[in-house]
């Protein structure tokens, strides 16, 4: 099968052929039809996370926002069926068994194999997964607008279900990007009064076509002192791998408000425990989601509330794919398409 490669951290990713995948005992052969590309495998492409080193496989196939059909099973399949709509998120498999996944929590399994970081991904034709995680696509969902919703999606999601946010309250959403689009539209869903910060002109107007209420260009305006003059924001969502993110998101939320932290930088972000107490700031971080999440985020697209804005690249293509979200001239998510 041909795939994109990562041999070595800051290096292009190989497009080459490997042999195709075998699926064991109670897996599944996928064909992979689109995968999206997440800043995530630009932060594992880049070694901006040493912290993932001890466990990263290498060379490593990237991509875990894979979508496909299945085309082989091998032994219990949980009712899957050759030709089946299937995807499957960065948690490859959990072990069910662990206290966070006995507490509902698998995403935080302590035994978790990750997609397309400890196992190989979907920038390839071809995958093996545990039929137990990989989630039926429902069809009122092309695979192409479902893609991104196993990690951008979902994330995004869980993150905004976890701050239990009203409706009437202000949500600033920082990062208009894969994650952050999806964001605003899940935040318009609940209610809340979305206010979108990007850097980028485009990317606000995105915002403003999604529902966002406000916009504030964090290229010429300080944000956080800007909102925090308006009275604040009840929930800060960073979206943006920017340190300068996080600190504009610190200083607007309200007292007793909620800095919700999924960007991911790879340098540690600091705040004043002063400043902290000062308005009982909440710091809650989240991580992708479960299973059970990401059906929720499929239906709530299913049914039209949510949809990504994706654009179609070439496996061949995934060097330039990457270097376009480098550069943050990517609106929405791109996808690799595979056949
Ligand atoms: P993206 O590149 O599509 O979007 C990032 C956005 O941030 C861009 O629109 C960019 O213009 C904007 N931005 C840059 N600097 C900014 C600033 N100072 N203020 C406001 N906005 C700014 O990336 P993505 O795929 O949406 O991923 C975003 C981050 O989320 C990455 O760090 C990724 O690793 C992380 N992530 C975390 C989880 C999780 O479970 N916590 C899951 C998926 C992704
Ligand atoms: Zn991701
Ligand atoms: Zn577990």
């Amino acid at each position: 099968m041909k795939a994109a490669v990562l041999h070595e951290f800051k290096r292009p990713l190989a497009i080459e052929s490997t042999s195709d995948p075998k699926p064991g005992t109670g897996e599944v052969l996928v064909q992979v039809e689109v995968c999206g590309v997440c800043h995530s495998d630009l932060h594992l492409a880049d070694g901006d996370w040493p912290q993932f080193n001890p466990i990263l496989k290498m060379p490593l196939i990237l991509g875990h926002e894979v979508a496909g059909h299945v085309v082989e099973t091998n032994g219990s399949s949980c009712g899957l069926q050759p030709g089946d709509r299937v995807g499957l998120p960065w948690i490859y498999w959990t072990c069910g068994e662990c206290e966070p996944c006995r507490e509902g929590n698998e995403n935080l399994c302590t035994k978790q194999k990750i997609t397309g970081v400890t196992v190989d991904g979907g920038f390839a034709e071809l995958l093996r997964a545990p039929a137990s995680h990989l989630v039926r696509i429902p069809e009122a969902l092309s695979l192409l607008e479902a893609a991104p919703l196993f990690c951008a999606g979902v994330t995004v999601f869980r993150a905004l279900k976890q701050a239990a946010i009203s409706p009437g309250q202000r949500l600033a959403v920082f990062g208009i990007g894969g994650l952050g689009h999806i964001a605003v539209q899940v935040g318009r869903e609940l209610g809340a009064e979305v206010i979108a910060v990007d850097i980028s002109e485009e990317k606000l107007e995105l915002a403003n076509s999604l529902g966002a209420k406000a916009q504030v260009n964090a290229a010429s305006t300080d944000a956080g002192q800007y909102l925090r003059k308006q009275g604040g924001v009840h929930v800060a969502l960073v979206t943006s791998a920017a340190k300068r993110a996080y600190d504009a998101a610190f200083q607007c939320v309200r007292p007793s408000g909620t800095l919700l932290a999924v960007g991911l930088p790879g340098e540690n972000i600091c705040f004043s425990p002063l400043m902290m107490a000062a308005r009982e700031v909440r710091i809650r971080a989240s991580a992708v989601g479960t299973r059970e999440d990401i059906k929720e985020v499929l239906s709530l697209a299913a049914r039209g509330k949510v949809r990504c804005l994706v654009s179609i690249r070439k496996l061949e293509q995934a060097n330039t794919a990457l270097q376009e979200l480098r550069s943050g001239a990517v609106s929405g998510r791109l996808v690799l398409s595979l056949n």
